[in-house]
């Protein structure tokens, strides 16, 4: 596929910019997007840059009706020098072949649409935000096209790269959320797709999450979908819990997304001598670690928030009060460094960075 090389459309005219104070997440949208097709017997083609507008798509189009498929996230960030920069994005781009896999949709080209998203983040880079905690959102997805409403692999498809500016998550700091275990609904089960990036396991989880709202809580704890005994994840996010001076976290059970900030909370962790088990964690151990005062921080972790600490969990007639409400010492070093390798304050170790410059968009 060397021979590729993505045409550029510019668009004609230019949006007004927003101001960085009234960013919120995911409702603005940048001047341009990249788009590639499938279809047989040619596969991957036609990879181009150009204006972002409504797509027109057959109404019979099969991603309209049974769910197929899968979208990525992942940001762009500046540096105090005024470099563009993504974190791990090879880990975003092998986790949608994983998931095309499981949804029956062709593999892209890893390094061939790393190449593109660069090439659209450069262009568009006047979007980036530059004021402290912002960023800009990156959403690859792929829609399967082919008009016919029969219940198959689609043979025809469309990788679409849309750029969202996006505000601080943390506007007056990193604050403790109240989280509701939830334990009527569940949001994915072992053989079903939540290893998968997918939207049909966030169409799932919707009841559950305006359940919980009502109730004043910001997310719910799921657990797992067979026993409803072990914990699987929060929200959208992965979940930690330092219990007497271990961290803790669900092993990879064929329902738990794996997370890139899982992956490098777990391997900063282990660079900080911190002892870090992945494992099976039930419910019911946590409740006894809470008992004993040894239950020692919680938090989630995503692209979105990074570190979301916990400051309380809630089922039945049962309210954990986590490190008084306030945000652990893990929690906090592992919100610092990793925003500080994002935002190239601080050294990156591992290799976790990839800039975006004039060269890695020319092909
Ligand atoms: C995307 C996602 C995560 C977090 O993954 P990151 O790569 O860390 O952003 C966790 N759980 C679910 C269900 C997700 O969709």
């Amino acid at each position: 596929m060397e021979e590729w090389t993505v045409e550029v459309h510019h668009s004609k005219t230019k949006k007004n910019k927003p101001k960085t104070d009234q960013l919120e997440f995911g409702r603005l949208f940048t001047d341009h997007m990249f788009i590639m097709d499938y279809s047989e017997p040619v596969g991957w083609h036609d990879p181009r840059i150009v204006p972002y507008e409504p797509l027109t798509i057959d109404p019979s189009a099969m991603t309209f009706h049974y769910g197929q498929s899968v979208f990525e996230g992942l940001k762009a960030y500046y540096t105090p020098e005024g470099d563009i920069q993504l974190f791990r994005p090879d880990k975003n781009l092998q986790r949608l072949n994983r998931s095309n896999d499981r949804l029956c949709i062709p593999p892209i080209d890893e390094a061939f649409v790393l190449d593109a998203i660069k090439q659209l983040v450069f262009l568009d880079r006047e979007w980036i935000p530059t004021s402290d905690g912002t960023s800009l959102y990156i959403r690859p997805f792929i829609i399967s096209t082919e008009p016919f409403i029969g219940v198959a692999p689609s043979h025809q498809y469309k990788l679409i790269v849309i750029l969202s500016p996006v505000g601080a998550y943390y506007k007056e700091g990193i604050n403790p959320v109240k989280i509701a275990v939830e334990n009527q609904y569940v949001r994915a089960v072992k053989g079903g797709t939540g290893e998968a990036k997918t939207g049909g396991n966030y169409a799932a989880s919707l009841k559950a999450q305006e359940l919980c709202a009502q109730k004043g809580f910001t997310q719910v704890l799921w657990l797992d979908g067979v026993e409803k005994k072990y914990i699987e994840e929060v929200g959208s996010m992965n979940v930690f819990f330092k219990v007497n001076g271990e961290v803790i976290t669900p092993e990879l059970n064929g329902s738990i997304l794996e997370g890139v900030t899982r992956n490098s909370v777990i391997q900063l962790l282990k660079h900080w001598d911190i002892p870090v088990i992945e494992k099976k964690i039930s419910l019911d151990e946590l409740h006894e670690a809470y008992v004993n005062g040894t239950l020692e921080e919680a938090f989630g972790t995503g692209t979105a928030a990074v570190i979301s600490p916990i400051g309380q969990l809630s089922w039945d007639d049962k309210d954990l009060f986590i490190n008084g409400g306030k945000t652990g010492k893990v929690a906090k070093s592992l919100y610092e460094t990793l925003t500080g390798i994002q935002y190239g304050r601080e050294h990156d170790p591992f290799g976790w960075v990839e800039k975006v410059n004039e060269t890695s968009a020319v092909k």
